[in-house]
C-alpha cells in the first residue's frame, strides 16, 4: 500500500518523467509538420573496409532538427513515429533522400562503388508497396542495386509467413543487399537465416563499446566471435558498428569483422563532408 502510494506520487511529481512525457507528445504533435517544413535531414557515416581502410559505404541516419527543440535524436523522434503511424512517411524521405544522394554519388564519382546503406523499420518491411517503391528510386536515380542495403531490425524476421518476408524476398530479387541491424539484440528467429535472402550482419554497439572489466570484456570477445562464425558459416559479411579507438579496431579485424563503422572513421555527417572526402582521396578513405 505504502509502496503504491509511493509509486503513483513518483509518478505525479517526477518532473523527469514529466518533462519526458511531454516531449514525447511534443514529439508527436510536431512530427507531420516537420516534414512539410523541412525539417528532416539525412547525414551520412562512413564504413570502411576492414582490410585496406577504403570508403565501402555510407549509413544514411535521419536527423531533425525543430526550430525550438532544437536537434531531436532518432532515438527520441523514431520510436514515436513508429507508435503514431508515422515511420512510412519518415522511412520514405529517408529512402528518397539517401538514393538521391546515392545517385549523384554514382555520377560524380563512377567506379567508387559506394554502398548506400538505409534503416527500414518494421512496420515498412511489413508494407507491401516497399519494393515497387525501391525499384522507382534505383530506375529515377540510376543506381545499381547491389550498391543499396537496408538495414532490418531482428524483429523484421521475427514472423516466419507473412507480409515482411514476403517484402523482403521482392526487395532481394530487385537485387538489393539486406543488413541485419543490431544483431543479437533483439528476438531473431533464427531459423528463419535459412529462408531469408540476407547478406550483412552488423554487430551492435554493445558488443564493442569500451567494456567496463575483464569479464565483460572477455563476453564482447565471445559475443562478437560467435557472430563473426554463424555469418561465416551461412556466407554473410559483418560489419562492426560503434567502433571508437585503433585497439578496437584491431581486436575486431582479428576476429574477422570485414567492415568498420565508428567515431574513429567518422561521425554521421553532411553529404559536402562526404563529398569532399571522396574528392580528397580517389579510391581511398583518409
Ligand atoms: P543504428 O541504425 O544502429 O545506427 C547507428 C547509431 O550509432 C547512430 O546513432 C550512430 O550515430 C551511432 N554511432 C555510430 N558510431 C558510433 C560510435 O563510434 N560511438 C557511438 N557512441 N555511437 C555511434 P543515431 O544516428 O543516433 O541513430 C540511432 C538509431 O536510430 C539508429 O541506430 C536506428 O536504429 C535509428 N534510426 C536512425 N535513422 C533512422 C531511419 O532513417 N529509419 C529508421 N527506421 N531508424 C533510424
Ligand atoms: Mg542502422
Ligand atoms: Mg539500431
Ligand atoms: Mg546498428
Amino acid at each position: 500500500q505504502a509502496k503504491a502510494a509511493g509509486r503513483d506520487r513518483y509518478r505525479r511529481y517526477d518532473p523527469d518523467l514529466h518533462a519526458r512525457q511531454q516531449a514525447r507528445h511534443e514529439i508527436a504533435w510536431a512530427l507531420p509538420q516537420a516534414l512539410a517544413r523541412g525539417e528532416l535531414f539525412v547525414e551520412y557515416q562512413p564504413m570502411v573496409r576492414a582490410d585496406d581502410g577504403r570508403l565501402h559505404g555510407v549509413e544514411a541516419l535521419a536527423r531533425w532538427r525543430h526550430p525550438r527543440l532544437g536537434l531531436v535524436a532518432p532515438a527520441q523522434f523514431i520510436p514515436v513515429a513508429e507508435e503514431h503511424g508515422m515511420i512510412g512517411a519518415v522511412g520514405r524521405f529517408v529512402l528518397r533522400t539517401a538514393c538521391a544522394q546515392a545517385g549523384t554519388w554514382h555520377t560524380r564519382h563512377p567506379g567508387r562503388r559506394l554502398i548506400m546503406s538505409v534503416n527500414l523499420a518494421p512496420a515498412q518491411t511489413d508494407d507491401p508497396a516497399l519494393p515497387v517503391l525501391v525499384a522507382g528510386l534505383l530506375a529515377q536515380h540510376g543506381i545499381d542495386p547491389a550498391m543499396l542495403q537496408l538495414e532490418i531490425t531482428e524483429s523484421s524476421m521475427m514472423p516466419t509467413a507473412g507480409p515482411a518476408l514476403d517484402t523482403l524476398r521482392a526487395l532481394a530479387r530487385l537485387g538489393v543487399r539486406i543488413a541485419i541491424d543490431d544483431f543479437g539484440t533483439g528476438y531473431a528467429n533464427l531459423t528463419n537465416l535459412r529462408s531469408l535472402p540476407v547478406h550483412h550482419l552488423k554487430i551492435p554497439r554493445q558488443f564493442v563499446t569500451a567494456p567496463v572489466d575483464e569479464f565483460a570484456e572477455r563476453v564482447d570477445c565471445a559475443l562478437v566471435d560467435t557472430v563473426v562464425r554463424l555469418a561465416r558459416s551461412l556466407g554473410l559479411g559483418v560489419i562492426a558498428e560503434g567502433v571508437e579507438s585503433q585497439a578496437q579496431a584491431t581486436l575486431l579485424r582479428r576476429l574477422g569483422c570485414d567492415v568498420f563503422q565508428g567515431y574513429v572513421y567518422g561521425k554521421p555527417q553532411s553529404p559536402d563532408a562526404i563529398e569532399a572526402r571522396l574528392s580528397a582521396s580517389p579510391g581511398r578513405a583518409p
